[in-house]
């Protein structure tokens, strides 16, 4: 075994990994990368297919973000937001919103048909204003938590506690206020006594809906499904229901389009708009988990601004949707350094406005808020992204990545094929014409993976999903050896006639 894999051995506790399993084989140790190409010690090339856990935008080593590295390098790498102002954070702070408000109608006039009974008033999209960094998904998303929690109160009154609504199996980190906040049943159960409630309703997985009446074909369920949207029906339900209590909902959370660690599941046209108008009739701040789907990973779409087409670099408008906090992280760098932003509004920043003894300050904040290194590097993959030289690369490769998830088809164990933009699950089941899955026990998607590494190509599932997010760079022969490596990997781990 290599010394390096050895001393990971020795000392290294791996993120969410069975640490038994994991000595059980010499890991790849990672030296290097180019493009969308990783290498390892021993000299062996592999292609990130999920962008380093969904985090990589424009491949790796990218010309520009080293550059705009060692520029800021040379003037400071880090000094603190707690007391001081910086060139790249301010910077970034004012591209952040301008780019979050380019593409997006802030006076909706278009409310869904559903929805006539919503008063237009209510449903009109904010502008977000400020910004407040972090450092990754889950404190991204701590933080909208907390505002909207402390803004409920001084705007609704103290005597009732703020309630929230997400999605079931829904995934927004891992620290304990965001696990309360997700749905993972594994996570509750280890960490119950510490969480605090929240509601969920069930997310539109088509594929799985127990109202979809429509059998299995070989096509994503969302185009063949036959259901009367009973998925909204039940998020109305839920708010109404809240609203009897004397205490709506203060929050509904979502991941827009496109649920990541819940299984990749991805939501019929006209869902969004539909339950976010719903949520905004009844009160409720949005909050917006675009941790994984923000920065174009949904697909380059144009939405209307003002009266211009505008490219949007975030699901949520891609259904005109603007929230009131808008999370990011992950791809923010261009998946290069950890860093996170929470947009939000003026309206809940003025409601932290206070004289000091007051003490309405906003009582959070971490040692590396509004790292020096992590703007540049995000103003850097910001200007690339907004190049029109990306927006054609992204367009291209969603196309090219659709046509190579079809050729998936052919394979029995393939139930269902999802693509949302440059985002795709493929998910595995014993018997496509049932939709049966596999047992837990057999690894279904561990062993695929694994198999898949073995072609050259590193992905991670997400339980028995196989999960292609690739860098926006990879080529259309890069992008076919992801998914051919794909397709034989199934088919060694499952050969014909084996289905377990
Ligand atoms: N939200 C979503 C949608 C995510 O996918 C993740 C991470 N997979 C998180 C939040 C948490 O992000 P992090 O791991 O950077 O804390």
């Amino acid at each position: 075994m290599h010394k390096l894999a050895q001393l990971d051995h020795a000392h290294v506790w791996h993120p969410f990994t069975q640490m038994r399993d994991w000595l059980r084989r010499e890991p790849i140790v990672i030296v290097g990368g180019q493009g969308a190409v990783l290498h390892d010690v021993k000299g062996r090339e592999f292609l990130d297919a999920n962008s380093s856990i969904w985090t990589n935008l424009h491949g790796h080593r990218h010309p520009k973000i080293n550059a705009a590295i060692a520029r800021q390098l040379k003037k400071i790498a880090h000094s603190s937001a707690l007391g001081f102002a910086n060139e790249p954070a301010s910077l970034l702070a004012d591209k952040l919103i301008r780019s979050a408000e380019c593409g997006v109608r802030s006076a909706d006039l278009n409310r869904h048909q559903s929805q006539k009974s919503i008063p237009q008033s209510a449903i009109r999209n904010p502008q977000l204003k400020k910004v407040f960094f972090s450092d990754d998904g889950s404190t991204a998303l701590e933080v909208a938590l907390k505002l909207a929690y402390e803004f409920t109160r001084r705007t609704r009154g103290k005597k009732l506690p703020p309630k929230f609504l997400s999605l079931g199996g829904a995934y927004h980190g891992d620290t304990i206020g965001v696990v309360s906040l997700g749905h993972v049943d594994l996570f509750h159960k280890a960490y119950g006594e510490m969480l605090f409630k929240t509601d969920q309703v069930m997310s539109p997985y088509c594929y799985r809906c127990p109202f979809n009446r429509a059998k299995p074909e070989r096509a994503d369920a969302r185009e063949y499904r036959k259901c009367h949207w009973e998925c909204v029906g039940l998020v109305e339900q839920k708010f109404s229901t809240r609203k009897k209590k004397g205490n709506p909902f203060a929050a509904f959370v979502f991941e827009p389009l496109m649920q990541g660690a819940a299984g990749m599941i991805p939501q019929p046209g006209g869902w969004l708009r539909q339950v976010t108008d719903i949520a905004r009739g009844h009160g409720a701040l949005l909050i917006a988990d675009e941790v994984m789907t923000g920065f174009g990973r949904t697909g380059a779409a144009k939405a209307e601004s003002g009266n211009r087409k505008a490219e949007t670099l975030f699901a949520s408008h891609h259904e005109n949707v603007q929230p009131d906090f808008l999370c990011v992280a992950k791809g923010l760098t261009g998946g290069y350094l950890p860093m996170a932003a929470t947009l939000t509004t003026q309206k809940v920043f003025d409601a932290f406005l206070g004289e000091y003894e007051e003490f309405k300050t906003f009582f959070h904040g971490h040692s590396f808020t509004g790292n020096q290194l992590g703007a540049a590097a995000a103003l850097a993959s910001l200007e690339i992204l907004q190049s029109e030289k990306s927006v054609r690369q992204r367009t291209q490769l969603q196309k090219n990545l659709h046509g190579e998830l079809q050729t998936l088809w052919s394979l029995p164990q393939v139930g269902d094929i999802r693509q949302v933009g440059l985002v795709a699950g493929v998910e595995l089941v014993k018997n496509w014409r049932t939709r049966e899955p596999f047992a837990l026990r057999e690894r279904a998607g561990i062993r695929v993976c694994e198999a898949m590494a073995q072609r050259g190509v590193l992905t991670r599932p997400v339980g028995n999903i196989i999960v292609l997010l690739p860098p926006y760079c990879t080529t259309p022969a890069q992008l076919r050896k992801m998914v051919s490596a794909l397709r034989d990997a199934v088919k060694e781990v499952f050969p014909a006639g084996k289905t377990g």
